[in-house]
This record gives structure tokens, sequence and C-alpha cells, in this order.
């Protein structure tokens, strides 16, 4: 690397800076080199054939890569690996699904560099209200058919609907700053109406308190899933078992490297180097050693709220250095069931709530699962059945053993009492948590203008491409569209509107 000369270093071999460096080196013709702290490509996306690991190994990538750690399992970790209970199975660190399935900017930008996904997309949905499941299949809910409310509450649902699907981007992104939960109910007071689009924005966001949810950015993910033709029952997909969500940072870094750039693991950025308000390069520990690589261009995509770890804060003024830091983060808690045969039937499954205020928690705790080996077979060994199951968690409740331990209790309470078999059938689970699904969380006044910006107005040769910085929306596709707009930014060249639609582009 000594003798080498690239244009661009990417920190982070994730998704954000990978999209902006695989747009750069194939459309921009510049060398671009990745550098990632943990032993493989993926950060938060990474997937997992844990038969090919062991207990350590797998507890290691999720804590470096995935801000996500192991809480427990039944039988324990080192039982379920010795047993071989998980072999045949694929699993993602935490529930992984594209809202927006094929439509949305992941997808969109890896067909625009050459290399589309496979996504096997969901296709029936349950909705669990007033103790009874309600089934959806192939958007059957368009036109405002939900069974469980009467004509008023479809009316006012209906009309909450066309409000967010017609608002123009710019009107949303007026509403960034004030809460989902002031909009909504200075427009109604249907509580099924109120109900259904909590738990949606709770899907969207990851956060369960409709009064810490930014109404702007909510609005802007309904909006491009309806604009996109997608409905709740249909929208949101798996990736195939093999390699997994991992494929999508794979794919950006494969561009990269099939244009003349490197992408380096075990390779962590101990420094930005900056003179004069300007970038020079990065102090990196790699095997080998400590090098310093110069370059003009550094394009950062570690989670913003760490980044004063690695680019010294002098640079910064105080102001934006205490804003940075103060961000608060949207956790989950994720858990795997084994099951020896297939008992879910639908492909997606939303309940309004499993825990509340009364247990100690913020608000109402909902919970979503998936079909996963459903969607893609591949997901689990012939006859079983793999459900991914989530709660969101503020980062807050996230580190609470007590209260997450209380929600794994209620989602498999809930799972057992009314799935019958379900008992019977589960052979093993595995419960984890992350702080960072989200690490600035949709809330208002984190989202839209209150993001850091792709190009720092501080720093000479500095961007930032992450799902914590200048974008819209939540986590994959937040963080391919915070690689757009860094390119953008990088080159001057409007990349969003070459390769997005207008629904995703703002
Ligand atoms: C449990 C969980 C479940 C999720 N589920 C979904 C989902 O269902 N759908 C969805 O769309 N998204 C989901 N996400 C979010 C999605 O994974 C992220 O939005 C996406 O990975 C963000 O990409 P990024 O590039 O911004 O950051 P990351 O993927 O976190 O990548 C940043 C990379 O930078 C590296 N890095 C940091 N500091 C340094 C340094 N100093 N030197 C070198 N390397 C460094 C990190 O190791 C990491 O690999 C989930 C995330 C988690 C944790």
């Amino acid at each position: 690397m000594r003798n080498e000369r690239f244009d661009v270093i990417v920190i982070g071999a994730g998704v954000g800076g990978p999209t902006a460096g695989a747009i750069l080196a194939k459309k921009e013709g510049m060398k671009v080199l990745v550098l990632e702290k943990a032993s493989r490509v993926g950060g938060r996306d990474i997937s997992f054939r844990l038969q090919d690991e062991d207990p350590e190994t797998y507890r290691k990538a999720i804590n470096d890569s995935a801000h996500t750690w192991y809480v427990k399992s039944e039988p324990g970790l080192q039982e379920l690996f010795r047993q071989g209970l998980l072999d045949g199975y694929s699993f993602e660190a935490g529930i992984h699904t594209l809202m927006v399935t094929e439509k949305g900017r992941t997808n969109t930008c890896l067909s625009y560099l050459g290399k589309p996904l496979t996504l096997y997309p969901a296709i029936s949905a349950g909705w669990w209200h007033g103790g009874k499941l309600y089934r959806f299949e192939n958007g059957s809910e368009r036109g405002g058919n939900f069974p469980w409310m009467d004509e008023k509450g479809r009316a006012e649902t209906g009309k909450i609907n066309s409000l967010m699907v017609r608002m123009s981007a710019q009107e949303a992104h007026s509403y960034d700053h004030i809460s989902l939960k002031e909009w909504m109910e200075a427009r109604t007071d249907n509580n099924n109406t109120k109900e259904f689009h909590y738990v949606n924005a709770t899907m969207n966001c990851t956060i369960n308190d409709p009064a810490n949810i930014s109404a702007g950015d909510n609005i802007l993910m309904n909006r491009a899933v309806a604009r996109a033709g997608k409905r709740f029952s249909f929208g949101g997909c798996s990736t195939p078992g093999l390699p997994g969500f991992v494929q999508i940072p794979l794919s950006f870094c494969d561009v990269i490297k099939e244009n003349g750039g490197r992408v380096v693991t075990r390779a962590r950025v101990k420094e930005v180097l900056i003179e004069a308000g300007r970038v020079k390069g990065v102090l990196v520990d790699m095997e080998g050693g400590e090098e310093k690589i110069d370059c003009p261009v550094v394009i950062n995509s570690g989670l913003v709220n760490e980044m004063f770890q690695y680019i010294p804060e002098k640079h910064f003024p105080y102001t934006f250095v205490k804003r940075v830091k103060g961000f608060w983060s949207a956790g989950i808690g994720a858990v795997y069931f084994g099951l020896d045969r297939k008992i879910v039937q639908e492909h997606l499954t939303f309940i309004p709530k499993i825990a509340g205020r009364e247990h100690g928690f913020d608000s109402d705790v909902r919970m979503g699962f998936w079909d996963s080996s459903g969607m893609d077979p591949q997901r689990a060994p012939a006859g079983k059945q793999l459900v991914d199951a989530y709660v969101s968690l503020t980062d807050k409740e996230a580190h609470n053993p007590e209260l997450v331990n209380l929600a794994y209790d209620r989602m498999l309470a809930f799972m057992t009492e009314h799935y019958p078999g379900f008992k019977e059938a589960l052979s093993w689970t595995l419960y984890t948590v992350s702080d960072s699904l989200v690490p600035v969380a949709q809330a208002p006044f984190q989202v839209g203008d209150a993001r850091p910006r792709a190009k720092s107005p501080h720093v000479k040769g500095l961007y930032l491409a992450s799902d914590s910085s200048e974008c819209s929306m939540a986590a994959n596709d937040a963080a391919v569209h915070a690689g757009i707009i860094a390119a953008s930014r990088v080159s001057n060249r409007d990349y969003a509107s070459e390769i997005l639609p207008e629904y995703s582009r703002y």
C-alpha cells in the first residue's frame, strides 16, 4: 500500500461508504481504498451460516460489526453449536428486510451499478387486533379494507393514508421536527386509525413512542412505500439465505474492486489527519503495523456519534460536537425461533402491544416477526421454520437487562399463547440485542437538516456517508441515500436525481 496512491479513502465496509466509493470508482474513475476495522465486510449488515462459525467468533462478529450482543439462548450457546441445532439455518445480525423491496434505494442503486439484488418479497401479512389475527395477501388491504375497523375508522385511516401519499417531499420535510403524535392528533381522533399508523411508524422507524418519532421522516417512508406500489402485506422481503443481507455491502465492495479499488479488512483508522482545516490522509492500524496513507478525500461511514474517536474534535465547532454527541439511538431486541415444523403462516406479522409503561418501558412495546424461511426456504433445513422476531427498544432500554428479559418473556408468551403447536415445535431460541439499529434515531430534531452534512463545512475533504449522516428515512436505504449524496458532493454531479425515483430522492 505504501507506494499506491488513492483518490478517495472510505472508512468502513458497511453500506454508506461503499455506496459512495462504488459510484466514484465506476462513474468517476476514481481510485478508492476502503478500510474496515472488523475482520469481515458488512458492518451492521452481516449475515451468518452458524455451522461455519464457533460461539466465540459469532459473539465477537456481532459485537464488532453490528453493535449487537448475545443475551441468552435455549439451550445455551455452546450447546446450540455442539448439538448442531443451528446447522442449515441462515441468520442475520438482527432482522434484515428492505421495506420498499426491489424498488427501494438499495436495489435501485445496485441495479444502476450493474449488480441487482436477488430478493424474496413478502406477500402476506398478519395483524393482531383484539386477540384475533387478520390475514392479508398481496396488498389486499389496498383501498382501506381493515376488517377490525368500523366505517368511520376505515374512512379516517384512508384519509390519513392519502394525506401522506399525496404530500410533496418538501411539505413532508416541513414536519421533520414535530412528532408523529402531534401531527396525527391534529388530524384525527380515531383510535384505530392512530393505532394503525403508530404501529406502522414503529416498524418504519424502530421507535415505539409516537411522541419520539419524526412526523416528516415517517411520512416520507410511508409515501415511498405507497408510491412504489407496496403495502404492508406486499412490501418487505428476505434476501437469499446465502450469502444473506451481507450481499449488499459485498456487492458495493465488488464494484469498487472491479474498478481498480481495494477493500482491506482488519484495518482500523486511528486518526483522520487534518492540517490547516484540510484532510491530508489517515493513520491506520493494520496487519503489518501502523501506516500513514496520504489522500485528500476521506469519506467516513462509521457511526457519526462515534466519529470523534478517530476524527479529532478540535477541528469542529463546539456546538457541532455537542449536537453530535447528544444524538440518541434506536435499538432492538431480536429473537430467533427455530421450529421443527411450519407454525406461522404469514410472512410478516404485527402486534400493536406486548408490554407497556406499566412494565417500565417508555411506551407501548410493539412486536413484529418474519417467517424468514417461508420467504426463502434456504434459511432453514427442509421442513423446519425460522421465525425472526423483534421489538424496538430505546438505547437506554437496550442496556437495561431487566427490561430486555421482560420483553423476551412477553414475546415468547405471545407466540406460545396465540399459535397452537408453537411450544411443542420450538427446538431452540436465540436472543440478541442491539443499541444501534438506527444510530441517530428518527426523532424530531434528529432528522432532516439536524443531521451532519455529507460534505463537512468545517474540514475540507471530509465527507460523511452513513445512515446517521445527511439522508432521509431509515437504515439500509438511508445509508445508500447518504452514500449517493456523498458521491454527489465529492464529484459535483447530482447522482440522487440520476439514480433515484422522485419518491426516494429527498
Ligand atoms: C440488529 C440490526 C438489525 C437491522 N435490521 C435492518 C433491517 O431490517 N433493514 C434495514 O434496512 N436495515 C437494518 N439494519 C440497519 C442496517 O444494517 C444499517 O442501516 C446499515 O448497515 C448502515 O450502514 P452504514 O454504512 O451506515 O454503517 P455500518 O453498516 O455500521 O458500517 C460502518 C462500518 O464502519 C466500520 N468502522 C467504524 N469505525 C471504523 C474505523 N475507525 N476504522 C475502520 N472501520 C471503521 C465498522 O466496523 C462498520 O463495518 C439493522 C441493523 C442492526 C444492527
